[in-house]
């Protein structure tokens, strides 16, 4: 993607740096042509400095800025400020190009320029006409691009492009600096106007401009009273990966209002208040940039006014962000050009970190998804094909079929159907909410016991009295011959695990044991196939020595010899031909030993996995039935025992026992069905790979 290319990283925010590099604001300084430059005062160093050309007076001043444009044509200043911007935003970073100064230094000059000279045409025009141009070129993107303007005057928001002025369908509800999530700061009702061309933009402009004129005409107002942000929304997508994925990025193009004092205007009535919002924003822009500038500030106050509102995720961030700062030249001005320089100073503490705006189209994306899961059900059905699978539906199950599943666990579990055999993952997903529903369920029905079971925190009454005299109890009454069995291997030491182990191969281990064994005489089988297949490869390789030889031989006695001699009985011919013979024969034998090799060692990893697999469940089986009923028992007994008599426990104890012994034997057989499954997907994983 071009996005991400740093080559097309703005320049003039970094020159070559790398991009995940946090960076200055650039900011330069554009001093009005004038005949009566103040060199008394002002000294410009070709390096971006200025300072005053007195120092070493204690009132002298300097500041070092990207760069002093002192009659530099409108050309130089688009090329220098604002083209790195444009290009960045084609390739997704937003950027804002931003004019600051005093009334008459040139701010709308070099924003918007001269609109009656081609040549004197300012930033905004150049950068429509870039953007068209680079649209035609990017011809691997679908570039589309949208067009607003705003006016912020005296805190009111002015859309400068406004359809709906004299629309009667519509009433305006006033336009609001808003938030979203994802979607960042936005105008609410800001018109936003498609463009297609340079033409049709540069008359949107033209018509904004107008109207900025007709507006402060209409309120009798100056022009450079009030704040401009134009705005390009640039969206791109790739015309070749059919990706969800687009970019889309804002272009600010930001003429300020005169940055004057207000005490020097010494104004009244209108002119007052407008000085006083146009201070208070700056100010407030200047504080935001100040906060902007601290790392160790993580508030900045950019909702204070509309335009710092306005132009929160225009400044810093993750934006390129151009600061033109406009002086006058004379020695007159001198007083505004500090301040001005000072706001610029400030500006330039102020870190970025560009980043590529990079979006994901819901609508897309689903349709993407939907693809893949496509693609992937045809590629599980052939799988299912070349392993002679039954075909298995990758659909949701219906009601038909959950009620199916519902009732096989049913009597899977009270012990009328011996297996459920494994279908799909869809088939064990339901199987699992089945058991957990009917474990579920048996908690409801027994509370006193699961909360007995759960609370664990029964009084400390002797174990050892319950514990004898409920076996006596016990086995005196008439209990199933099993469940004695289980109540007293609770108080039975535990076998050994090497007693048990080789019951467990023969009961619940007996799958993998058989898979283990399987993979082991497969594994076998191969070994001896690898120990023949090298002799061979060996014999036929000393075979070529032996034919290599002979023919070097036959050489060598024709060089001394000086003539054409055959060996008796083995004529050159005959040899070369063997020679070539024994070749193919040794390449193809070889290729066969590289092949079973690999099957060896594959066939090793199978027998090693199931080996861990036999242990871990003979660890978890070993665990579930010789050592975790003990602490179970313990935990009822103890609980219930502090509320009811000795004949009342002894009862308890049986019937808890039963339910203990039922539900072991459910968590037992919930054990058999999982370890079903594990078997199973072992098999079908050979099945697929042996
Ligand atoms: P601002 O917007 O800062 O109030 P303007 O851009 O309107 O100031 O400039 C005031 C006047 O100065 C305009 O007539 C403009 O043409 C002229 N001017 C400003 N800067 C330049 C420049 N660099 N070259 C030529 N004329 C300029
Ligand atoms: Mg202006």
């Amino acid at each position: 993607m071009k996005c991400s290319k740093t080559s097309t990283v703005p320049r003039c925010v970094s020159d070559g740096a790398d991009t995940a590099q946090r960076r200055e604001v650039s900011v330069f300084v554009r001093i009005r042509p004038t005949a009566n430059f103040a060199h008394g005062l002002i000294e410009c160093l070709p390096d971006g400095k200025l300072q005053d050309s007195k120092k070493g007076q204690l009132s002298s001043w300097s500041f070092r800025l990207e760069g002093v444009l002192q009659d530099v044509s409108q050309e130089e200043v688009y090329a220098r400020v604002c083209q790195p911007v444009v290009q960045g935003a084609l390739d997704g970073y937003n950027g804002t190009v931003m004019c600051f100064g005093q009334t008459g230094a040139g701010k709308t000059y070099t924003m918007t320029g001269s609109t009656e000279s081609y040549k004197q045409r300012g930033i905004i025009p150049r950068a429509l006409q870039e953007v068209f141009r680079e649209v035609e070129k990017r011809t691997e993107h679908s570039i589309s691009v949208h067009l607003s303007y705003l006016e912020i005057y005296n805190e009111t928001l002015v859309d400068l492009l406004s359809p709906l002025q004299d629309s009667p369908q519509r009433p305006p509800r006033g336009m609001v600096v808003m938030e979203e999530p994802g979607r960042g700061v936005f105008i609410r009702d800001l018109s936003l106007h498609p463009v297609h061309s340079e033409e049709a933009a540069l008359s949107l402009l033209f018509e904004g401009e107008m109207n900025r004129i007709i507006g402060s005409h209409a309120m009798n107002r100056n022009s450079s009273r009030s704040h401009c942000i134009f705005t390009l929304h640039i969206e791109s997508r790739s015309q070749i990966l059919s990706d969800a994925k687009y970019i889309a990025s804002k272009l600010n193009l930001v003429d300020l209002a005169g940055s004057e004092r207000l005490g020097k205007t010494g104004s009244e009535g209108q002119i007052l208040k407008e000085a006083t919002y146009i201070n208070k924003s700056l100010s407030f822009l200047e504080q935001a940039i100040l906060a902007l500038a601290d790392h160790r500030r993580d508030h900045v106050p950019f909702r204070q006014t509309k335009l710092t509102h306005a132009l929160k995720d225009s400044l810093g961030g993750n934006c390129n962000t151009v600061l033109v700062a406009n002086v006058y030249g004379e020695a007159a001005h001198i007083e505004e050009t500090l301040s001005t320089l000072r706001f610029a100073s400030r500006m330039k503490c102020v870190r970025s970190d560009p980043a590529v705006n990079e979006h994901i189209d819901p609508a897309l994306q689903i349709r993407k998804l939907q693809k893949e899961v496509q693609m992937l059900k045809e590629e599980l059905s052939i799988h299912n094909t070349l392993v002679n699978r039954p075909s298995t539906t990758y659909e949701p199950l219906s009601e038909a079929q959950q009620a199916e599943i519902s009732s096989q666990v049913q009597r899977y579990l009270d012990g009328s159907l011996k297996e459920i055999s494994i279908t799909s993952i869809r088939q064990v997903h339901a199987v699992f909410a089945q058991f957990k529903l009917f474990d579920l369920n048996y908690d409801t029905l027994m509370p006193s016991f699961s909360q007995n079971k759960r609370q664990g925190d029964g009084s400390p009454v002797s174990r050892k009295r319950v514990e004898s005299a409920s076996k006596s109890k016990l086995t005196s009454v008439q209990m199933p011959e099993r469940e004695q069995e289980c109540l007293l291997s609770v108080s039975r030491p535990p076998p050994s695990k090497s007693e048990v182990f080789e019951d467990f191969k023969l009961g619940q281990g007996n799958k993998i044991n058989c898979i283990l064994k399987e993979n082991k005489a497969v594994l076998l089988e191969r070994r001896s196939l690898l120990r023949q297949l090298t002799d061979e490869v060996n014999t036929v390789k000393r075979e070529i020595d032996c034919t290599t030889a002979v023919i070097q031989q036959h050489n060598e006695i024709q060089e001394t010899q000086g003539q054409y001699l055959l060996m008796e009985g083995e004529p050159e011919a005959t040899l070369l031909l063997q020679l070539r013979e024994l070749k193919a024969l040794y390449r193809q034998r070889y290729e066969a030993l590289r092949s079973i090799k690999a099957e060896v060692n594959y066939c090793q990893h199978l027998v090693d996995q199931c080996r861990v697999r036999l242990l871990s469940e003979f660890e978890s089986w070993y665990k579930n039935t010789f050592l975790l009923p003990e602490d179970e028992v313990e935990i009822t007994l103890d609980s219930t025992i502090a509320h009811v008599s000795l004949d009342n426990i002894i009862m308890l104890l049986s019937s808890a026992e039963s339910f203990y012994n039922a539900r072991c034997r459910t968590l037992k057989r919930v054990c058999v069905f999982f370890l079903n499954c594990t078997s199973v997907f072992i098999l079908f994983h050979l099945d697929i790979d042996g």
